[in-house]
C-alpha cells in the first residue's frame, strides 16, 4: 500500500525492511500485548542496525514525522498518522560478561530471554513481575523489580551505559553527555532512541517466595494485617497485594478459576528457613485456596506474580499511595470487597521503600524516591466495553484519592491517564521535571520524541 510519503529512496538504504499500512507483515510489526491499543503508524521501519535507526530518524525528522519505539509491546501509547514507528527486533542480542556481573544488550530483548543465559551464570537481572516485558523501555522508567527492587534499588539505577540516537541522528554514548545519561533513565523514549544498554546484575542463584491466595471475603482482615506486617520485613524481602476477579480459563489452577480472591505475593532473598519464618504472620490468617510459595530457581521468579503470558485487551489506571491508614483500607474494601460488585481483574498495592529510597552513585531521573506504595488497577475488556471498565478504574483510583501521593511510578503510568505536562511535572517534581525538559530541550528541540507521556514545558 502507499503513504503520501516517499519511501523509495528511504528503502534503498536501509538494511531492514519498512512496512506501511496494508503490508504483510505491517500488522506483526505493529502487535502490543495490549489488544485495545492498536498501533498505526504511517511508516513502520524494522530496524536492522544502528544506522538504520539513523536514517530513520533522519527521515522523519526531515518530512516532519514524529518518531515511536514499540519495544516489547508492554505500554505502548496509541501511535497513528504522522509518525514513524521503529521496532529493534532484528538488532536485538545479548552478551553476558559474568566476570563483572554485567550484561550488554542491544535492539529490543525481553527480560525472559536473559533469564536462562543469566542462570547459567547463577545471576539475576533486576527485571519486573512479568518476564515478556521489554528490557530497554522498563529500565529507562525506573524498573520496579518485585524481587529486587528493596534489597538493590530501581533497575535504572544499575544502568551502567546507554547508546542512543537522538533526534539529530547521531548516535551518543550517553556516559560521555553526563545530562543525557542523567536524564534518559527515568524520561523513557522522550530523548532519543535507544540502541544499546548495559547494565549490572547480581549473583542471586535462587529465591524463596510465591503467592499465596485466599477468599475475596477475606480482605477486612487481610488489609490491616498487611499493612502492619509488610513494613516490618527486612529489604531483602517484597511484596504485594491484589484484589482480584480471575476469569474462568483452562489450564488455571482450579481453585483460582473464575475466583474472587486476594493475592498475597512474597519474595525472600535467602534462606528457605528465615524466608518462611518472616511468612508466618501472614499464615496465621488461615488456610489460603492455593499457595505457591516455595524455593525456586530466580529464573522462575516470575511465576510469583503469575501475570498474563498473552496479549489481551484491557485498560488500567494508578497512582501512588502516601499512607493506608484505615479510613484508607475501609475505602478499598468497599470499592473492591465482595459486597463492592468490583469487576476489575486485578487491583494491586506493590509496597516499596528499602533501597529505593535511596540515592544511586550515578544520580538518574526516577521521581518516586521515598514513595512507600504504588497502587495500580487493570481490567479486561474490548473497546465496546470502555465505559464500563474504565468507570470502574476511575472509581476505584478517585476513591484511593484522599491517601494518594503526587508521584506514581512512570512504568504504570497508563496510557488511558492522558496526562497533562502540569500533571507530569507534578509526578517528577518540579525540580526534576525542569531538569529533564531542559536536557530534552537540548536533545530535541523539535520534540520528535513526543509518542510517550511527553515531557515539555508545563
Ligand atoms: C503485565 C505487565 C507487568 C509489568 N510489570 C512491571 C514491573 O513489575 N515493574 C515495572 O517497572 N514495570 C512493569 N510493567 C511496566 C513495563 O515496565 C513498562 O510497560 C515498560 O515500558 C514496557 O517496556 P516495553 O518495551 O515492553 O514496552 P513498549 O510498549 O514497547 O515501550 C514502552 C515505551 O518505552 C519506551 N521505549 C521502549 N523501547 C525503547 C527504546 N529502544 N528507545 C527509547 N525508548 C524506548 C518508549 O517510550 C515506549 O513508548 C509491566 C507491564 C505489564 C503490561
Amino acid at each position: 500500500m502507499s503513504t503520501e510519503f516517499d519511501v523509495t529512496a528511504l528503502a534503498s538504504q536501509l538494511t531492514g525492511p519498512i512496512f506501511l499500512p496494508g503490508d504483510p507483515g505491517y500488522d506483526l510489526e505493529c502487535a502490543t500485548f495490549n489488544l485495545n491499543s492498536p498501533l498505526t503508524p504511517a511508516i513502520v521501519v524494522g530496524a536492522a542496525s544502528v544506522r538504520d535507526v539513523q536514517l530513520a530518524i533522519r527521515f522523519a525528522t526531515g518530512h516532519g514525522l514524529a518518531v515511536a519505539v514499540r519495544g516489547g509491546g508492554h505500554l505502548q501509547p496509541r501511535t497513528g498518522e504522522g509518525q514513524l514507528m521503529l521496532t529493534l527486533d532484528r538488532m536485538t542480542s545479548w552478551t553476558v560478561d559474568a566476570s563483572r556481573a554485567s550484561v550488554r544488550v542491544t535492539g529490543s530483548p525481553r527480560w525472559g530471554q536473559l533469564m536462562a543465559p543469566l542462570a547459567a551464570h547463577g545471576l539475576a537481572a533486576m527485571n519486573g513481575s512479568s518476564p515478556h516485558v521489554g528490557v530497554v523501555g522498563y529500565l529507562l522508567g525506573g524498573g520496579l523489580s518485585p524481587v529486587l527492587a528493596r534489597s538493590h534499588g530501581y533497575a535504572s539505577d544499575h544502568v551502567t551505559a546507554i547508546e542512543v540516537v537522538t533526534a539529530d541522528g547521531e548516535l551518543r554514548r550517553a556516559t560521555e553527555h553526563s545530562d543525557l545519561f542523567f536524564a534518559l533513565r527515568g524520561a523513557k523514549g522522550n530523548l532519543g532512541v535507544v540502541t544499546a544498554v548495559e547494565f549490572g546484575v547480581f549473583p542471586i542463584p535462587a529465591v524463596y517466595g510465591g503467592g499465596l491466595w485466599f477468599p475475596v471475603d477475606r480482605l477486612a482482615t487481610l488489609l490491616p494485617a498487611w499493612r502492619d506486617w509488610a513494613p516490618t520485613l527486612p529489604e531483602r524481602a517484597g511484596t504485594s497485594l491484589g484484589i482480584q476477579r480471575l476469569p474462568d480459563l483452562p489450564g488455571m489452577p482450579e481453585p483460582l478459576r473464575g475466583a474472587a480472591v486476594v493475592h498475597l505475593r512474597y519474595s525472600y532473598v535467602g534462606g528457605a528457613a528465615e524466608g518462611e519464618a518472616l511468612l508466618t504472620p501472614m499464615r496465621g490468617l488461615g488456610d489460603p485456596v492455593f499457595d505457591t510459595v516455595t524455593e525456586m530457581p530466580y529464573a522462575a521468579s516470575g511465576t510469583i506474580h503469575n501475570d498474563p503470558p498473552e496479549p489481551l485487551p484491557y485498560f488500567d489506571l494508578g497512582t501512588g499511595l502516601r499512607w493506608l491508614p484505615d479510613a484508607a483500607l475501609a475505602a478499598l474494601v468497599e470499592l473492591t470487597g465482595p459486597d463492592s460488585g468490583c469487576p476489575l481483574v486485578n487491583v494491586e498495592i506493590r509496597l516499596l521503600g528499602g533501597a529505593l529510597d535511596r540515592a544511586p552513585d550515578a544520580p538518574d531521573a526516577v521521581p518516586t524516591r521515598g514513595l512507600p506504595y504504588q497502587f495500580t488497577a487493570f481490567g479486561i475488556g474490548g473497546p465496546e466495553q470502555a465505559g464500563f471498565v474504565n468507570g470502574w478504574l476511575t472509581r476505584v483510583i478517585e476513591g484511593m484519592r484522599p491517601w494518594a501521593d503526587p508521584r506514581q511510578m512512570l512504568n504504570f503510568i497508563s496510557p488511558e491517564a492522558g496526562l497533562t505536562p502540569g500533571e507530569l511535572r507534578g509526578i517528577y517534581g518540579a525540580d526534576l521535571y525542569d531538569r529533564v525538559v531542559a536536557v530534552k530541550e537540548k536533545y530535541d528541540p523539535a520534540n520528535t520524541f513526543r509518542v510517550n507521556h511527553n515531557l515539555v514545558r508545563a
